[in-house]
């Protein structure tokens, strides 16, 4: 259809084509607009993944102030606690992102993990009972303040790892060497803007940025650790990171 628009000479056969064509293409655009978000809803129902809204349960034990205070972490000496902390969260919806439940989560999650009695340097929802894709990070590369990230993802971990001490809030009393890469691309969504941002992070922040991810796919850093776990082979150009435990 389109050569024959081009090869007419005819003014008023092209014009009519021309018509047509124009017709026929914000026809096709808006098939095409069509058939993409009919794939995105499809793709994501098969892989499991189209963003639920809060659940009544989630938005309860949010609870609606942030006075409510710390929110109690879950841990794996405790049976329910330890299936929890298992599964993989789910992603946060992006409305969600600006609704009230979130705010509040974002500020227990914040005192959780500042609580004086035992204070971290990162946080993922689902240790406080919230299976949602959702990590605070002390972010000591830059003014060592907590910044949350909601949905985020690792786009690139570098070669280059080093093992280091880590420990957890809910793995009381442990502390184990874990491999890491020392340079990650982390994506995720900026909570105001609702765009996709994306982030370098080298070092100790990157290893806060590894081990709060496992968290959102039910990984613990036990599992990864040198005294017995799913990594356990120093790799020869391995330098231990020499840092303060997570
Ligand atoms: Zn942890």
């Amino acid at each position: 259809m389109y050569d024959f628009a081009i090869s007419s000479r005819s003014g008023g056969i092209c014009g009519k084509i021309r018509i047509f064509e124009s017709a026929y293409l914000k026809n096709e655009n808006a098939m095409i607009r069509t058939i993409l978000v009919l794939g995105l809803l499809a793709g994501m129902a098969a892989c499991g993944s189209a963003p639920q809204r809060w659940t009544p349960e989630e938005k309860e034990r949010i609870g609606e102030n942030a006075d409510a205070g710390k929110m109690r972490v879950y841990r794996i000496d405790r049976a329910d606690d330890s299936l929890f902390l298992r599964r993989r969260a789910q992603e946060l919806h992006p409305e969600d992102l600006l609704s009230s439940s979130y705010r509040i989560l974002k500020e227990r999650l914040l005192r959780t993990v500042n609580d004086p009695a035992d204070p971290g340097v990162g946080i993922a929802a689902p240790q406080a009972g919230i299976s949602r894709r959702l990590i605070a990070v002390q972010r000591f590369d830059r003014d060592s303040a907590f910044r949350f990230y909601a949905n985020p993802r690792l786009d690139y971990r570098s070669p280059q790892q080093a093992w280091g001490p880590e420990g957890c809030l809910s793995v009381p009393e442990r502390t184990d060497s874990v491999l890491r890469a020392r340079e990650i691309v982390v994506s995720y969504v900026d909570d105001v803007t609702l765009e996709t941002r994306r982030d370098t992070v080298r070092g100790f922040t990157a290893v806060i940025f590894q081990h709060e991810i496992d968290h959102l796919d039910g990984i613990l850093f036990i599992d990864r650790a040198a005294g017995g776990g799913m990594v356990m082979r120093e790799p020869a150009d391995s330098v231990p990171a020499g840092l303060p435990e997570p």
